[in-house]
């Protein structure tokens, strides 16, 4: 039976579940259970139009799995959003909390809009709207939201406001990411990309990189991508292409990352949700009509998404959506080292490939874990009313990514697995070590060949 593309995203997350299991301590129980979603909320959102029309959206809440702790995860605002991709992503939250081993189970939202096409006013009738219909689903004992793909700490601030307004009661902890004044941690707005860079960090210790001398290719250019790409340029490294959904720019010599930021997110006025410029309306890349002063970044040449993941560079990082290598352009994939700051920005069949081309891939569940570190960090503060001082928040960031990229990187060489692989052994570990302690079939039916 063929599957509906989004229902086959949520499928070949689960094949990442069963190569695992091969290779950790399981009872058969924990598979069982991790196979499907604990709930899935399935809501419509009637918004008032600017024009005093109605427009009815639909958006879902998931909580996959709750064993180990409030599920938590993003809510994203994307006019692809599906139940089926949603609950991949769920998925992945659980497999993700636990690598990094904070007390949180997996959850994940999603509207389908495209939020661009909204005004501000609108845009915030429809946060409101979506909390106003999860308001009984949500809590911070329950299951804890954040943002996403293309929601923002000012959307994260409203949705607050909202649940705090429904339940009379100020309640900062049910959701992560929000403005600094709203209750948001320090250091939470580039935890995504600092993460990353701490595991990138870690693999130039162990190879011994020059960041000089490594070319890096960056695709999705929003909040996570963005910060990743600062971060390893001020070390040095060489930042050769970015790109955002309307297309990219190659400068072989490297990029001027600080100036390429300043130049997307130009037009960006106080107060505004989203960037309208593109990296590639910029003048890097000789756009005609574009009157910024290219001298301090220098000429570069436009190319497609597709043609940034085949660059000939020494390090990729997708940071965009999923499904962006596939069975059909793996192949062609000569990067080295993939560094997925993206949730599933690679197919299972894809995996295959990078493999059989010994292609390192530091999976999405660990290279990009350091955003739902930091909100952990977020949630512990609101609820003991502390604040905590940026260094403070790097300084535990930097120890958790280091520590369990080391131990993820020594599992798979020592287990002779992917490191995609390695990192699931090493969450259903701790997943398992949690259904276990509740019993399973083990302590209940010891007869039984679990
Ligand atoms: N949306 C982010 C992720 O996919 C962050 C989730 C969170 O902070 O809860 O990891």
């Amino acid at each position: 039976m063929t599957q509906e593309p989004h229902e086959q995203i949520f499928a070949d997350a689960l094949k990442r579940l069963d190569r695992a299991a091969e290779f950790a301590d399981l009872g058969k129980e924990v598979l069982l259970r991790l196979k499907s979603p604990k709930s899935v909320l399935d809501v419509s959102i009637p918004v008032r139009m600017d024009d005093g029309s109605l427009q009815v959206f639909h958006g879902y809440r998931v909580r996959y799995d709750d064993t180990r702790g409030p599920t938590k995860g993003g809510i994203r605002f994307h006019p692809d959003v599906h139940v089926g991709e949603v609950k991949a992503l769920a998925f992945w939250m659980t497999c993700k909390c636990a690598v990094v081993g904070i007390p949180f189970g997996g959850g994940k939202g999603g509207v389908i809009v495209d939020p661009k096409q909204l005004s501000r006013l609108e845009l915030e009738r429809l946060s409101r709207g979506f909390i106003e219909r999860i308001a009984d689903f949500i809590g911070p004992d329950t299951d804890v939201p954040a943002p996403d793909v293309y929601t923002n700490a000012m959307i994260m601030g409203w949705m607050m406001d909202e649940y705090s307004k429904i339940h009379r009661k100020r309640t900062p902890a049910v959701i992560t990411g929000k403005p600094i004044p709203l209750g948001g941690s320090l250091g939470r707005d580039d935890a995504t990309g600092r993460g990353a860079y701490y595991c990138i960090k870690e693999l130039e210790r162990i190879r011994g990189w020059n960041p000089a001398e490594i070319r890096v290719a960056v695709q999705g250019f929003g909040n996570a991508g963005q910060h990743v790409a600062r971060l390893l340029h001020a070390d040095g490294y060489r930042i050769v292409a970015v790109s955002d959904s309307h297309g990219g720019i190659l400068r072989p010599e490297g990029l001027d990352v600080p100036r390429t930021i300043e130049l997307k997110n130009q037009g960006r006025t106080i107060g505004a949700v989203y960037t309208t410029r593109s990296v590639c309306e910029c003048p890097v890349c000789g756009d005609e009509d574009c009157h910024c002063n290219s001298d301090d970044v220098g000429s570069g040449e436009v190319i497609s998404n597709e043609e940034l993941l085949e660059l000939d560079v020494d390090v990729l990082i997708p940071a965009a959506l999923e499904n962006q290598i596939t069975a059909e352009n793996a192949g062609r994939i000569s990067a080295p080292v993939v560094i997925e700051v993206a949730n599933g920005p690679t197919t299972s069949e894809a995996d295959q490939t990078l493999n059989e081309n010994d292609t390192l891939v530091v999976p999405d569940i660990l290279a990009n874990a350091g955003g739902v570190t930091v909100s952990y960090f977020e949630w512990a503060q609101n609820q003991a009313g502390y604040s905590w001082s940026e260094d403070d928040v790097h300084e535990r960031l930097q120890r958790i990514m280091t520590q369990e990229f080391n131990t993820i990187y020594q599992l798979a060489d020592d287990k002779h697995i992917d490191m995609r692989t390695a990192a699931y052994v090493h969450a259903l570990n701790r997943i398992g070590e949690a259904v276990e302690a509740q019993g399973t079939s083990r302590f209940f039916a010891p007869g039984d060949n679990e």
